[in-house]
C-alpha cells in the first residue's frame, strides 16, 4: 500500500481504511504493519525498554526491516553504546536522522539553547530531522505505551498521525511496565543500563533524570513531551 502523496496536508487519505487490531498481540501488530507497509515504514528507537522488545519483534519478523535514531549528539554513552550492541545483534545499520550540529545550533541560537528554549530546542534536534525523514515513509512504528502519560492514554495500536501525516503503528498501547520488562527477561534483550539507574525515560543528557514515568524528563519545567507524539507540550 503507498500512501505517499504530493499532497503535505496530513489529512488521511479519504479512502485510508486502517484495521481494529486492538485485540492483536504485539507481534501480531508488528507482522501485519511491515506485511502491509514495508520498505514504507520504520521503528522509531530511542533505545528505551520498549524498543529492546519492539526491535526483537521487528527483525522477528523481518531480517530485513528498517529502524531510525534520531540522533541529537546528545544521548548518553550509554545509549550510544546500546545503538552499536543492537547494530551487532540484529546484523543492521540503525538510520541515523540528525538536526544541525550543536556547533551550527550555538552560533544560530546560542550555547545551550535546551536551557534557555528547551522547545526549539527539541524542534531543531528532533521534530525537524523526524519530519522530513518520515515525509519519506508511509507508516511508522513507535514505542509509546497508553499509560506513561496522560497525552498517551488515548493512543490505538493502528492510528492515523495528523501530525505527521501517516499510518503511526503502536503496537505496545497496552503494555504496562511490567509487561515490558517481563519480555525483556523471557527474550534475554539487551537494554540501557541507565534503567537500572532509576532512569524511567530516557532522552538527551541534558535534560533527563532519575526518575519514575516521565518525570525525570526536563524536570522542574512543564514540558513533558518532545513533539514526537504530539504537538509539544
Ligand atoms: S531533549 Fe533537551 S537537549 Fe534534547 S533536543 Fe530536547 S531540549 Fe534539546
Amino acid at each position: 500500500m503507498s500512501l505517499i502523496s504530493d499532497n503535505p496536508a496530513t489529512a488521511a487519505p479519504a479512502d485510508l481504511v486502517l484495521p481494529d487490531l486492538e485485540a492483536a498481540s504485539a507481534a501480531e501488530v508488528v507482522a501485519w504493519a511491515l506485511d502491509e507497509f514495508h520498505p514504507g515504514i520504520a521503528l522509531a528507537c530511542s533505545f528505551q525498554k520498549e524498543e529492546a522488545v519492539l526491535l526483537d519483534l521487528v527483525f522477528e519478523a523481518r531480517p530485513d526491516a528498517r529502524v531510525f535514531a534520531l540522533d541529537t549528539g546528545l544521548l548518553f554513552d550509554q545509549t550510544y553504546d546500546l545503538w552499536k550492541q543492537v547494530e551487532e545483534r540484529y546484523s543492521t545499520t540503525i538510520e541515523r536522522w540528525q538536526g544541525p550540529t550543536l556547533a551550527e545550533q550555538a552560533a544560530r541560537h546560542g550555547d545551550k539553547l535546551w536551557a534557555t528554549n528547551p522547545s526549539q530546542c527539541c524542534g531543531i534536534r528532533k521534530v525537524e530531522p523526524l519530519r522530513r525523514g518520515l515525509s519519506t515513509l508511509d507508516a511508522w512504528v513507535t514505542g509509546i505505551r497508553r499509560d506513561q502519560s496522560p497525552a498517551r492514554a488515548g493512543a490505538a495500536k493502528v492510528e492515523w498521525d495528523d501530525q505527521f501525516g501517516l499510518v503511526k503503528v503502536n503496537p505496545l498501547a497496552d503494555w504496562s511496565d511490567k509487561d515490558v520488562w517481563r519480555e525483556i527477561a523471557k527474550r534475554d534483550l539487551p537494554y540501557n543500563p541507565l534503567h537500572d539507574q532509576g532512569y524511567a525515560s530516557i532522552g538527551c543528557v541534558p535534560c533527563t533524570r532519575p526518575g519514575e514515568g516521565r518525570e525525570g524528563r526536563w524536570a522542574g519545567s512543564d514540558k513533558v513531551e518532545c513533539g514526537l507524539h504530539q504537538e509539544d507540550a
